[in-house]
């Protein structure tokens, strides 16, 4: 296993710490993860609707504020990209956004206020098809997101509905834009 919790550290024998591999080594235990950073900037920003009120304020149900909540807690720690095999075997970060920026459009596409869709952009450009849901990356999260299930696995559903079935193509065209 090449990353192990501290709290499962058998202590009382030598510890291996040793640099992330998925980016350029620079020197010791430092890489260079600047790429992360740019990837960031590719994705589509929060664009919320209009207020619904005069006072500028929103409603939003509490189910739906509760579903994006749990990926704020991302530290970019950036653990998932790093054992994530499309990233750290294959070296595909020119084609696949990995697991943190799936968690990162999984709340902004799941938030109740945002009218964006960034589905053309995860199908083509982020690569969410890379992704087979080998779950490595929810494993080693230290903010114990289910990264795969809550958010890589809704977002290609999302994917499949918008460029895959015809039928829910056809209703969104008939749907107003903010429900998401
Ligand atoms: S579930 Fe997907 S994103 Fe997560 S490590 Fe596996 S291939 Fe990478
Ligand atoms: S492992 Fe968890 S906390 Fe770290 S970057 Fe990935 S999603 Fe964020």
């Amino acid at each position: 296993m090449c990353m192990t919790r501290l709290s499962d550290l058998p202590l009382d024998k030598p510890v291996t710490l040793e640099p992330m591999k998925a980016f350029p080594h620079l020197r010791d235990l430092v890489t260079d993860v600047s790429w992360n950073f740019r990837v960031k900037k590719k994705i589509k920003p929060f664009k919320p609707r209009p207020p619904d009120a005069p006072d500028g304020t929103w409603r939003m149900a509490q189910a739906d504020v509760d579903r994006v909540q749990e990926f704020r807690k991302c530290i970019e720690c950036f653990l998932c990209q790093n054992v994530c095999h499309v990233l750290r075997e294959h070296q595909k970060h020119e084609e696949f956004i990995g697991p943190r920026f799936l968690v990162y459009a999984a709340a902004l596409e799941m938030h109740p206020l945002d009218t964006e869709d960034r589905t053309e952009e995860l199908r083509q450009a982020h690569g969410i098809g890379y992704c087979n849901i080998t779950k490595c990356c929810t494993k080693v999260c230290p903010e114990e997101i289910t990264i795969t299930d809550n958010a890589i696995i809704p977002l290609k559903e999302r994917v499949v509905d918008n460029f895959y079935d015809p039928l829910g193509k056809l209703v969104k065209l008939f749907r107003p834009k903010a429900q998401k």
